[in-house]
């Protein structure tokens, strides 16, 4: 992938590969539009796919796959124990990350399940740049707590920080003085930190953490599953990586860890997931937990099929034309949107465009949902699904009452190599059109609240009518148009 400069000036992402297998897509108008989401509970998880133009919910998953990956697939070696994908699978492991020992699982909380069940005691603490929302819950499922280490700063929605990604140091030695190395099993370090919009560690910074940690004789533990990002963002940011292969980077990384895991619905272009280190001991302790609750030592619940995809996806990975492909198109979507004055967490991450909803229906509350209300908005305007990451996302105290975000976030995921340029202007276009009739979006209510993962399953009603009026609008300006 590379970045190119037009005659005129203007620079844009170039795809360095082409499409060969396509799947159609529809684009109901708009009309059909206002009553599927009225019909979704205007909760954008529950639309079906029918009625998506472009699924921008997540890039977990749904990263499209290399003919080398699919070819790959055909010649996977099916057996129980043993079989030549998984030899192949492990020596890859072994190429890009160096670690000797490899334990297959089915996905990426399954490892998280794993390392907290093995290390996590009730009243540790487990110090991180942030929490993820799987890791989190397995770790206080074992009476575990997680304490979040990011500078201060990393947290505001416009920043021009490289690495909002950075743990802060001086708070990691601080936690570690006030809870004591006993009771801090590991340290967990997660790239392309996901929860606050894709955002990198340095490499300096990962290796600080870790001089820390072996101090302490404390072990450091890496969530590599958005490490593609990340590897892309210190390759281009970070000077002591810029004359680095991608491969020397992630050994060079690899190298200051005690464990890694990941998820292979992100790294790796497939599914799965798994485990790796070089630590003999730790190996040993954490097997016995694979075959209990993931499946034989060569497969951990993965099929031989998708194992074979991930060996050659995390080659893939270590190659710059390819990981750049998903942060460039990101970079350019929030560009655009910026230009025309929309709102969007900069600097722009992996992962997605994050579209600020405190700031772009700064009228409505956040007891109505600004960031539920502008994803049903956005849906309305251009089949566009994305995900409300904010208040709707968070659960009521035990008392009902009911926690605000920090964040109002609709996250515009970009899954690797599945849309093209023009579906990225396209949703750009419609964006700020709509930001244009920001006064138009109201707010939302509950009018089906579960109790728990609300915003999964919830269904919410719009307060005075208003989608109607945003849908008359775009007819209005849109003539016959989808
Ligand atoms: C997605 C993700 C996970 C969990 O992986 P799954 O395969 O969805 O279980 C863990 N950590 C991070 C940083 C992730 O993005």
């Amino acid at each position: 992938m590379a970045n190119i400069k037009f005659f005129g000036g203007e620079t844009i992402p170039l795809e360095m590969h082409k499409v060969r297998i396509v799947q159609k897509l529809n684009l109901p108008p708009v009309e059909l539009r206002l009553e599927a989401i009225k019909e979704a509970g205007n909760n954008t998880f529950l639309l079906t796919n029918r009625d998506i133009f472009l699924d921008m919910l997540t890039d977990s998953g749904v990263n499209a796959m290399s003919d080398l990956q699919l070819s790959a697939m055909m010649r996977a070696d099916d057996s129980y124990a043993g079989s030549m994908t998984f030899d192949r699978l492990k020596s890859k492991i072994s190429k890009v990350f160096g670690a000797k020992c490899f334990l297959p699982a089915h996905q990426g909380r399954a490892c998280e399940n794993i390392l907290a069940q093995a290390f996590v005691k009730p009243g540790n603490v487990v110090p991180m740049n942030y929490h993820f929302t799987t890791t989190k819950t397995h770790i206080t499922h074992m009476g575990g707590r997680v304490v979040e280490l990011l500078h201060d700063d990393a947290i505001e929605p416009t920043s021009t920080n490289p690495f909002k990604g950075n743990f802060d140091l001086d708070k990691l030695r601080a936690v570690i003085a006030k809870e004591g190395r006993e009771n801090i099993p590991f340290i967990r370090l997660e790239a392309g930190t996901n929860l606050i919009g894709g955002q990198p560690f340095s490499l300096e910074n990962a290796i600080a953490v870790s001089k820390i940690a072996k101090e302490h004789d404390i072990l450091t533990v890496l969530d590599a599953s958005l490490w593609q990002d990340n590897l892309y963002f210190v390759k281009t940011r970070e000077a002591r990586c810029m004359d680095m292969t991608p491969l020397e980077i992630t050994r060079e990384l690899a190298s200051h860890m005690d464990i890694i895991y990941f998820s292979a619905r992100k790294l790796g272009f497939a599914r799965g997931g798994g485990i790796c280190s070089n630590n003999e001991e730790i190996c040993q302790r954490l097997k016995e937990f694979v075959t209990m609750y993931e499946g034989f030592l060569t497969y951990g619940g993965m099929s031989v099929r998708e194992m074979e995809a991930m060996a050659v996806g995390l080659e893939e990975t270590m190659d710059e034309d390819v990981i750049s492909q998903g942060p460039q198109f990101i970079e350019f979507m929030c560009n655009e949107l910026e230009k025309r004055g929309v709102p969007v967490v900069t600097p722009a991450g992996g992962l997605g465009c994050h579209v600020n909803a405190m700031s772009f229906v700064d009228h409505i509350g956040q007891r109505e949902y600004p960031a539920g209300a502008l994803a049903a908005a956005i849906y309305i305007a251009s089949g566009i699904r994305g995900m409300e990451r904010g208040t709707m996302s968070e659960q009521r105290n035990e008392d009902g009452s009911e926690p605000l975000s920090e964040m109002e976030l609709v996250r515009l995921a970009m899954p690797r190599r599945v849309f093209t340029l023009s579906q990225v202007s396209y949703a750009v276009d419609r964006i700020s059109w709509l930001h244009e009739h920001r006064r138009l979006i109201g707010g939302l209510r509950f009018v089906e609240e579960p109790k728990t993962l609300r915003f999964f399953f919830g269904k919410l009603e719009a307060i005075g009518g208003w989608q109607e009026k945003l849908a008359e609008q775009f007819r209005k300006d849109f003539g016959d148009s989808l």
